[in-house]
């Protein structure tokens, strides 16, 4: 009896709103944990559908498990009683060649978007915000976009520019020729000096590849498993990043950056209900259900060893062979 009082008084003060705005402070005397421990599988909220609670005591916390009904979404909430508040949402991108497409499109989705226009939101929101962290990263097989915040309404003013910068970028050229690659004049002042390759990422990656051990790491994972994604090179291989255009990167944007292709975390003691409405309002809402065919089958086993030789810059630490 005790519990169902408190449920209801819990879900009556969810619901309390201020001028139809919903406040974003915390729920003060109750705990993140106990409180996500109240969802049901099958519960229905903003658009989600709550597949499965779980008490999680060793890492003090309440996991909860939803998918979005309309395009597939998938949610993982951890309710834990702790002021450090985090959003993150990952895309499954796998490429398959090694122009650096979903690492120059991690960049330039942060260079502007619909309701943010601006030049770089992203990083206009660095010195603005409470924030605590803010990065955006490309691995082998996914990108990923977190942020944290110990501040309710920061976290609302951040995922507004996040959920706007991976769903709906300007992905304008001058930001591709800014942030991928592009040629100019040594001096750009004087028309008469060499053209030579220049572009963020594609200097991230020369930078990159002049470390032994990157170029060791990256050889290795590309010929342990050489008939798929893990082949190529994600970050970009500073020789081929100048084979990708524009409309690739534009393309490759439309078929991952998709909700029905996305992973949505979110964890600490901010209400879950709160994340959901504004992600499914500010995003999802606009989108239908796709398959994204971003599965990355097995790699078939070796039938006999493989052997490989890979080169790179003479070892300064090395001991001088003569
Ligand atoms: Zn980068």
């Amino acid at each position: 009896m005790f519990r169902q009082t408190t449920t209801t008084a819990l879900q009556k003060l969810r619901r309390f709103g201020l001028n139809g705005r919903q406040h974003t402070w915390r729920l003060k005397g109750t705990s993140a944990k106990e409180r996500a421990l109240q969802y049901h599988p099958g519960e229905k909220i903003h658009g989600f559908t709550v597949k499965e609670v779980v008490a999680v005591p060793d890492l003090f916390l309440t996991a909860v498990k939803l998918r979005h009904d309309k395009t597939g979404a998938q949610y993982l909430h951890a309710a834990r009683d702790d002021s450090n508040n985090l959003f993150s949402v990952q895309f499954r991108t796998t490429p398959m060649d090694s122009t650096g497409v979903p690492h120059i499109l991690e960049h330039t989705v942060l260079c502007g978007s619909a309701r943010y226009p601006c030049r770089d939101p992203f990083f206009k929101m660095l010195n603005r915000s409470l924030s605590t962290f803010m990065n955006a990263f490309t691995a082998s097989d996914y990108t990923m976009y977190p942020f944290s915040t110990q501040n309710g309404k920061d976290f609302q003013n951040l995922l507004s520019v996040y959920l706007d910068a991976v769903f709906f970028p300007c992905l304008r050229e001058q930001d591709f020729r800014q942030e991928g690659w592009r040629l100019e004049n040594e001096n750009p002042s004087d028309a008469d000096t060499p053209l030579i390759f220049k572009g963020v990422v594609f200097n991230e990656m020369k930078g990159a590849f002049s470390d032994n051990e990157r170029v060791y790491a990256q050889h290795l994972q590309n010929k342990l498993y050489p008939d798929h994604t893990y082949s190529v090179v994600s970050g970009g291989e500073p020789l081929a990043i100048p084979d990708l255009t524009w409309e690739e990167l534009r393309q490759f944007h439309a078929t991952h950056y998709h909700p029905s292709n996305a992973r949505f975390f979110t964890y600490g003691d901010l209400p879950l209900e709160q994340h959901l409405k504004q992600i499914e309002e500010e995003a999802l809402s606009r989108f239908e259900c796709i398959d994204p065919k971003t599965e990355v089958p097995a790699q078939p086993r070796w039938s006999c060893p493989r052997e490989d030789h890979v080169t790179c810059s003479p070892d300064p630490l090395a001991p001088d062979p003569t």
